[in-house]
């Protein structure tokens, strides 16, 4: 490592205004206590650094996109297997993002969803440590994988293991890409078999089959090739991971959402036909009460100012709860967010500001806003060079927002149903959430949305809404 380097990119990342010097100490100590863990370093994951640290993910992230931007770290975009979570690409620039993957590993095609399984991981950047290593990254604790052991170059290392079932196992090395079948059939033998198996150039094991009985077996494995080749085993086919079961991450939606990101690196964007699934965003619509009635009275100068400082409240409330701006429409706003807790947090905040705003103002010149939320699956797109999103979700969102009445929220029940969704509400004191059947206009059936009206800001308002 080019420790000189290594010191004077933290010292310029010290000095930026407003940095948080705790947390780049932390990261500093982080990555100086695990320098010899070359996995680790390679693969840095923001949330282990979290844990190791006890310092919020919240305030790590700004910190590590502020040194990818001086040049302390590169920035990662790693594509996992949805079955052995092993990486099945990595690239350095959103444009080389695409909407499939493959897993050579588990012969699987898969959707590489940004919510789900693109991961953003850091590394030190090259200038300071350009040891090689591939990305690597353990299997999550559902799968029992057999072995794990790694062999550097021409060495031989054994592994014994117990195989009670029978069946189709696929032994593999994650570092070099190759991989075998391992056959368990028969009677059960009490004998330890042994195999000697062979690490060869091109991504090769030797054999590429093994037959065995149920039992303990043996592997010696020679590594002739690599500079290091491992073994892992696991039953073949493995069943996709479900979100509880996934390793610590922090995924391509969620660092998207970051305004560092955005102020950084904002100018990445997908390329112009890619479109890439999120398994889950959350989408607000806000639109302001009454502004055709607001520009007639108080002329367009007047009334353009009013929806400004509306802008700024909202966006202000948006930004701080990590949501993103993604678009206005005249006056109405599209935002997203990762959690729908989030959205009601900066939604509550932002209708008080318009509380205290509007306190201040002559009673034509009031703000008030009719606000929907809806969850789901989306596509992301890069439209005019711009983040954007398509799909039913965010039509839905859009005509949830239409049924909306002033200072109202109006939420689909996907998103009342999340229990951090309603234990914000409890905690904000929100008690008045309605439960409405309504005909949305554009989409099929009767749809159930949830009134949120919220106290506080209601005092000039009509509750008739929320009595249907
Ligand atoms: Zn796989």
């Amino acid at each position: 490592m080019n420790t000189d380097l290594f010191q004077q990119k933290i010292a310029l990342l010290k000095q930026r205004e407003h940095a948080n010097l705790i947390a780049i100490q932390a990261i500093e100590q982080w990555i100086l206590s695990n320098i010899s863990n070359i996995a680790k370093i390679h693969r840095i994951i923001p949330p282990v650094v979290a844990e190791d640290t006890q310092i919020p993910l919240s305030i790590l992230i700004p910190e590590f996109l502020y040194a990818v931007f001086g040049g302390l770290f590169d920035l990662n975009w790693n594509v996992h297997c949805p079955r052995c979570y092993g990486v099945t690409s990595s690239y350095q620039k959103l444009a080389q993002a695409h909407h499939r993957s493959y897993c050579k590993m588990c012969e699987a095609e898969f959707k590489a969803d940004f919510a789900q399984w693109v991961e953003v991981t850091f590394s030190l950047n090259k200038a300071i440590d350009d040891r090689e290593f591939p990305p690597l990254c353990s299997p999550p604790n559902t799968i029992k994988v057999y072995y794990q052991m790694g062999a550097d170059y021409l060495q031989t290392i054994s592994g014994t293991e117990k195989f009670e079932q029978t069946g189709v196992y696929a032994y593999k090395c994650p570092l070099t890409g190759s991989k075998g079948t391992l056959l368990i059939e028969g009677d059960f033998t009490e004998e330890i078999q042994e195999v000697n198996l062979s690490q060869l150039a091109n991504a090769t094991f030797t054999p590429d089959k093994i037959h065995a009985r149920p039992g303990m077996l043996k592997i010696n494995l020679t590594n002739l090739a690599y500079p290091l080749s491992g073994l892992q085993a696991h039953i073949m086919p493995l069943p996709e991971i479900t979100e509880e079961y996934l390793p610590p991450q922090l995924t391509g939606l969620a660092l998207f959402h970051y305004p560092e990101f955005r102020q950084l690196f904002g100018h990445q964007v997908l390329s112009q036909r890619e479109q890439l699934q999120v398994a889950s965003v959350t989408t607000v619509f806000t639109d302001i009460t009454g502004s055709t009635q607001m520009y007639e009275k108080l002329g367009d100068a007047t009334a353009y100012n009013i929806v400004r400082d509306h802008f700024d409240i909202l966006f202000k409330q948006i930004e701080q709860h990590r949501g993103i701006v993604i678009k206005t429409i005249g006056d109405a706003v599209m935002a997203s967010f990762t959690r729908n807790d989030a959205a009601l947090r900066s939604i509550f905040m932002a209708l008080q500001e318009f509380t205290r705003y509007n306190q201040t103002q002559p009673l034509e010149a009031q703000v008030y806003i009719k606000v929907g939320i809806h969850c789901g699956t989306a596509i992301l797109v890069n439209l005019n060079e711009k983040l954007d999103y398509f799909g039913s979700t965010i039509n839905k969102a859009a005509r949830i927002q239409a049924i909306a009445s002033s200072d109202e929220i109006c939420v689909s029940e996907q998103v009342c149903q999340d229990p951090a969704f309603f234990n914000t509400l409890k905690e904000l004191g929100i008690s008045q959430v309605s439960r409405h059947a309504v005909n949305l206009k554009g989409i099929d059936g009767v749809q159930t949305i949830y009134k949120i009206a919220l106290n506080k800001t209601m005092d000039n308002f009509s509750l008739s809404s929320l009595t249907q």
